[in-house]
């Protein structure tokens, strides 16, 4: 058998897989078992952020890997408390949890927002809510979080706790904020698997002023918006908030697992010893590569990502068989008249990787793609989306 049946016969068959195997790549390119290049219009899904074995990272992971590849959490850390202490200097937060993924680290703030409310407000608060069309994760609380009934339908009864409101709707949320005992409101600033949706800022400063009145913790699920994904180091900086949690993961370890609960002032003491933990949580592998991706996202490389994200805008806004382009930074979906799947397909057998979102193609490539492979993807796509 060869990969791909090998595939089909050992691995669960959760992924719908593009019929094509990776082995290798540099920066924006990678290359297939038939030695195939592409320009990587994904990142393995916003995690590569400066793309394919990129050498400072591959030199920081290389080096802590020959020192010590993981210890545990009862015992200190260099890399973990580095990374930590970057990420808040660099947010003003103020602690921060390490686990493995976007979920986990979901995970790790309802945890902390519910043991708030309880501490302050007594066991009626426990509600979360989140937006409907959001994407939190895939554990079974994660995926109450989520607001898309077609993720849980095979999986009740879900976590209890959650209600759902619309993206961009101020009435509605007062109504839903008013019927319900909160804990948190939850919510990603670009709804990224719900088809690269930018809250606007009327919504989220309503958000914000209810969350002040009310004493209601904000979490801002960055995992896929975060580390200099929106041309902000995270997305709610758009927005001129002050979140009480940040999550994040995908592109924070620059290809390694990892994800991270970022706490400001009310939260930072919430979770005491023995409320939660995470085995591999902090391994200083995931933190040398997260060290050396976060503190390379300065503002003049973030003036850059957003340079291109206008450039990709302004060339395919008014293309042939585009609808729309939404999103912000490097984090774009491009509505076609063409079925996605279709442009996908038609990009792949051009040598470009864009994926999907909802009905949208999407495009997430490495921070640092270069002029020249931007400009071969942009000319692919510009080709595939034509109708006719
Ligand atoms: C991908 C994603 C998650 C889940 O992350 P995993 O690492 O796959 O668990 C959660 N929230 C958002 C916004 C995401 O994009």
């Amino acid at each position: 058998m060869n990969v791909k049946e090998k595939d089909q016969y050992y691995i669960a068959n959760t992924y719908a897989r593009f019929p094509i195997e990776i082995v290798s790549g540099k920066g924006s390119t990678v290359v297939d078992s038939d030695g195939k290049e592409y320009i990587d219009m994904g990142s393995g899904i916003a995690v590569n952020i400066f793309g394919m074995c990129d050498e400072e990272w591959t030199a920081a992971v290389a080096k802590q890997l020959t020192v010590c590849q993981h210890t545990s959490n009862l015992y200190y850390s260099a890399p973990c408390v580095k990374l930590a202490e970057l990420l808040c200097e660099k947010t003003g937060m103020k602690k921060v949890f390490f686990g493995n993924s976007g979920a986990e680290a979901n995970e790790g703030a309802i945890k902390t927002a519910r043991k708030y409310a309880f501490e302050k407000k007594g066991k009626d608060y426990y509600k979360i809510l989140t937006l409907n069309n959001s994407f939190h994760g895939r554990t079974i609380t994660t995926l109450a979080a989520t607001g898309q009934d077609v993720f849980h339908n095979d999986f009740l009864p879900l976590t209890e706790g959650f209600v759902y409101t619309e993206a961009n709707d101020v009435e509605m949320l007062r109504n839903v904020v008013s019927e319900n005992k909160l804990a948190a409101i939850m919510f990603e600033t670009v709804q990224g698997e719900g088809g690269v949706v930018p809250l606007t800022q009327e919504f989220v400063n309503a958000i914000k002023d209810i969350c002040e009145k009310e004493d209601i913790l904000m979490i801002v699920d960055e995992v896929q918006t975060g580390n200099g994904r929106t041309g902000k180091l995270f997305g709610y900086m758009h927005y001129g908030i002050t979140p009480d949690i940040v999550t994040t993961a995908k592109g924070l370890g620059g290809g390694l697992p990892i994800g991270a609960v970022i706490m400001g002032e009310k939260t930072k003491d919430v979770l005491t010893s023995g409320t939660h933990g995470s085995t591999f949580g902090g391994n200083p592998v995931s933190c040398a590569g997260a060290v050396n991706i976060i503190s390379r996202l300065t503002f003049g490389f973030l003036e850059e990502v957003n340079r291109k994200s206008k450039h990709i805008i302004d060339e395919l806004k008014n293309a042939d068989g585009v609808k729309s382009v939404t999103g912000l930074g490097l984090m774009l979906g491009i509505e076609t008249e063409k079925d996605a799947s279709e442009v996908i397909k038609i990009c792949q057998e051009n040598g470009v990787l864009p994926i999907k979102a909802k009905n949208k193609v999407r495009l997430l490539p490495p921070l640092n793609i270069t002029e020249a492979e931007l400009a071969k993807a942009i000319s692919v796509i510009k080709k595939a989306v034509k109708v006719g």
